[in-house]
Parts: C-alpha cells; sequence; structure tokens
C-alpha cells in the first residue's frame, strides 16, 4: 500500500541555488516523524516542499500514491496537508479567532475533529484570547494559533517547522503535550526540530539531514548517539 507521503528522489532549488539533493522519506498513517538537522541543512525547503510552497516535479512528493509534487499550496491544503510555517506568519491585524477561521478557508466542508471549539479545548488560553490581536500574544500563544489555524482544514497530514524557535522550555513543554492529542485525532505529523533530545522523544521515526541530503533515518530505540551525532554535524 502507499504510504501517506512519501518523496522520491526530491530535489529543491532557489534560482540557481540547489538547497536539496535526492531526498526521499515516507510519512505512514498515523506517524510521528521527526526531520533534525543545523541550520541550513534543507529541513525547511522540504517542508516547503511538501505544502506546495515550492513547487517541484509532480513524480517527486507522493500523497497517498498521487503524484502531487506540482501543485501550488491551495490545492496541497485542499488535499489534507498543512504547513505551520517557520516563524508563524499569522495575520498580525486579526483576532485569534480570525486568524483559526482562515485556516479553515482552504479546505471547504471537511468533517474532521478540528473546530473553533476543539482548538479552544486544546489550547484553552487561546479561548480567553480569542478577541484579541494576534501581535497581542506571547510567542507561545502565537504558535498554538499558527498550530490551531493548520488543524482547522482537518489535515492528515501536518506539517510543523521548528516549533520552538525562541520559545520557553516551559512553553514548548505545553506546545509538545499537545501533539498526543493531535496524534490520537488521527492526523500523522511530520515535525522540524534541531533539538535532538525532544526530536527522539516525540518522534516514532527520525530523518538527519545535512547539506541538503538526508545522513540517517531509523527509529530512536534503533539509534546510536553517536552516529546521530556525526550525521548532524559532519565527521571530525
Ligand atoms: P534553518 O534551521 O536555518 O531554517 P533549514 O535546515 O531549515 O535551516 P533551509 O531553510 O531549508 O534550512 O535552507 C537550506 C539552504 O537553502 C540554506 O543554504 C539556505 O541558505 C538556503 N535558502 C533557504 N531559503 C532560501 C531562499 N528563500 N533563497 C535562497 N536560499 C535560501
Amino acid at each position: 500500500m502507499a504510504s501517506l507521503v512519501e518523496t522520491r528522489g526530491l530535489t529543491a532549488f532557489y534560482g540557481d541555488f540547489q538547497a536539496v539533493f535526492g531526498v526521499d522519506i515516507r510519512l505512514e498513517v498515523g506517524e510521528t516523524i521527526a526531520v533534525i538537522g543545523a541550520n541550513g541543512a534543507g529541513k525547511s525547503t522540504l517542508m516547503r516542499s511538501l505544502a506546495g510552497v515550492i513547487a517541484n516535479s509532480a513524480e517527486m512528493v507522493l500523497h497517498r500514491g498521487e503524484p502531487i509534487g506540482a501543485l501550488g499550496a491551495p490545492d496541497v491544503v485542499r488535499r489534507g496537508i498543512a504547513l505551520v510555517p517557520e516563524g508563524r506568519r499569522l495575520f498580525p491585524s486579526l483576532t485569534v479567532e480570525e486568524n483559526l477561521l482562515i485556516g479553515s478557508y482552504g479546505r471547504q466542508v471537511v468533517a474532521g475533529p478540528w473546530t473553533l471549539e476543539s482548538i479552544y479545548a486544546l489550547f484553552p488560553i487561546l479561548k480567553e484570547r480569542r478577541r484579541n490581536p494576534a501581535t497581542a500574544l506571547s510567542g507561545g500563544q502565537q504558535q498554538m494559533v499558527a498550530i490551531g489555524r493548520a488543524l482547522m482544514s482537518n489535515p492528515d497530514v501536518l506539517l510543523c517547522d521548528e516549533l520552538n524557535l525562541g520559545l520557553a522550555p516551559v512553553v514548548i513543554k505545553d506546545i509538545y503535550a499537545a501533539f498526543a492529542k493531535i496524534k490520537a485525532s488521527g492526523a500523522a505529523i511530520i515535525i522540524v526540530e534541531q533539538d535532538i533530545v525532544q526530536a527522539l522523544k516525540v518522534a516514532d521515526r527520525i530523518y538527519c539531514m545535512m547539506e541538503g541530503r538526508i545522513t540517517l533515518t531509523g527509529r530512536p530505540s534503533e539509534l546510536d548517539r553517536a552516529d546521530i551525532h556525526a550525521a548532524y554535524f559532519g565527521a571530525g
């Protein structure tokens, strides 16, 4: 049976600059995978390619066995793949609730577990702050809005790019606690994570990237710390 999401020899460019070189990953139904790697390894580029923000050759990205690599972001969202982008990218002048509602526009009439109510149950502070402009929120609360906005499309694949950036450890803990519930709702998840320990804790499988290539993959229980270190930072 086809994987939920798969890349085959994925390459990605910014103009003439090649950022991703022949990457093969797969995500199965119900799985959480983590993509780890240092700054500039190509993790965000991989996520943008999966989300249709960067267009690729159609056959380089498959969703349930169908080629989607050439689709743009709106079509990818409609298929059930939603991105929580690095840096959150909220609409600053809109309220929390308006930002959340924007997430549901991309994928009209898709029934699923995620509604304003269930997102407020997941992140109760957002209900309290629902009439505030997004910019009035703390960084952690803004990250919750960004996750909620992506969930509002009831995705079967949730892509999360560096949720931790600039957040305090206690906030990171709250956000990761929500992941168990998101997973239980049926969504498969890909997280980009620079923190190896966090990635090993949350993921069923890990992919490590360096300089645009996958340098290591496996289940946390199978991976040796020294091998991860070498795959992440390079030898020597
Ligand atoms: P980070 O943790 O810093 O986000 P990353 O692993 O997500 O790192 P990418 O952002 O995917 O890495 O970047 C991969 C390579 O592509 C880097 O060399 C980066 O400088 C380059 N790059 C990323 N975005 C652009 C862009 N918009 N234009 C040109 N080059 C880019």
